[in-house]
């Protein structure tokens, strides 16, 4: 271990997922900018954490921004130090089937998965590069495999899985792994909000993923993170490029 704590960047962090493995991280030692596109939303994860006893900083930019996004680094280097973790995790859902589906639909999704991983990882890669020491987490899905009504999302979390294995091609020479999470279903407002764009209600959708689960449970955002803070361990130098599917059940 070096002698500061490591620094995480956690991206989509206010809520969800996001927020469990940035409190996770935290909980670990690791000091954590919490960045989501509202800086008021990120301040409740980092309060929490701070509350908790760990070191925090909320961050507020759009991550498909090439701006913003090189501001907000400058800003957590600045008041943190160098960011060695980065968790690509902020998301959005655009579902519909494709003769529906509106450019806006796709460039969002696309814009904001694929092209806000890109600028962040790009920001912040050259103090993992500095450190020879670095982590990256990328966010993917269940999803990559095909799903119906997500032709948008399901293009950007099987891009993921690509980008996240040529990150560890380039980048494993100077000690940064670079693995992807692949969720199943999990707990969060936005599969409550899939629940709603299908028209049942959260519970009964609940016990019917549950069912179609070989563990019988639906996921918790806690389970990814469990994940995450495995991959972004000291010990874990020798995984790199690997997609973990967290379902509850092999799914590839
Ligand atoms: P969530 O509860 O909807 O949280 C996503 C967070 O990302 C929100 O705080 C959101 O901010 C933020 N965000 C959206 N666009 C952003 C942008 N352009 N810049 C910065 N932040 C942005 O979603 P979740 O379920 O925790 O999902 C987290 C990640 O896991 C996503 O990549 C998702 O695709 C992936 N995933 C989730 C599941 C699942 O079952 N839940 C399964 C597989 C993969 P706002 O609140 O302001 O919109």
């Amino acid at each position: 271990m070096s002698e500061q704590p490591r620094v995480a960047l956690v991206t989509g962090a206010a809520r969800g997922i996001g927020a469990a493995t940035a409190r996770r991280l935290a909980a670990d030692g690791l000091a954590v900018a919490v960045l989501d596109l509202d800086e008021s939303a990120a301040a409740g994860t980092a309060e929490a954490i701070v509350a908790d006893g760990g070191r925090a900083l909320a961050v507020g930019a759009d991550v498909a921004d090439a701006d913003r996004v090189t501001a907000a680094v400058d800003r957590v280097v600045a008041e943190l130090g160098p960011p060695t973790v980065l968790v690509n995790n902020a998301g959005v859902l655009r579902d519909n089937l494709l003769f529906k589906m509106t450019d806006q639909d796709w460039d969002t999704v696309l814009g904001v998965h694929l092209r806000g991983a890109f600028l962040v990882t790009r920001a912040v890669q050259k103090h993992m590069v500095d450190q020879k020491w670095g982590r990256i987490v990328n966010l993917s899905s269940t999803s990559a495999l095909g799903n119906r009504g997500q032709l948008n999302y399901s293009a950007a979390k099987a891009g993921l899985q690509g980008f996240t294995k040529t990150l560890a091609i380039e980048l494993g020479p100077f000690g940064v792994t670079a693995n992807a999470v692949a969720p199943g279903f999990i707990v969060t407002d936005m599969t409550a909000a899939t629940a709603a764009r299908v028209g049942v209600d959260f519970a009964e959708f609940q016990k019917l993923g549950a069912a179609e689960i070989p563990v019988r449970r639906v996921g918790r955002p806690e389970d990814v993170a469990h994940t995450i803070s495995f991959l972004v361990s000291e010990g874990a130098s020798f995984v790199s490029g690997q997609v973990i599917y967290v379902a509850g059940g092999p799914k590839d």
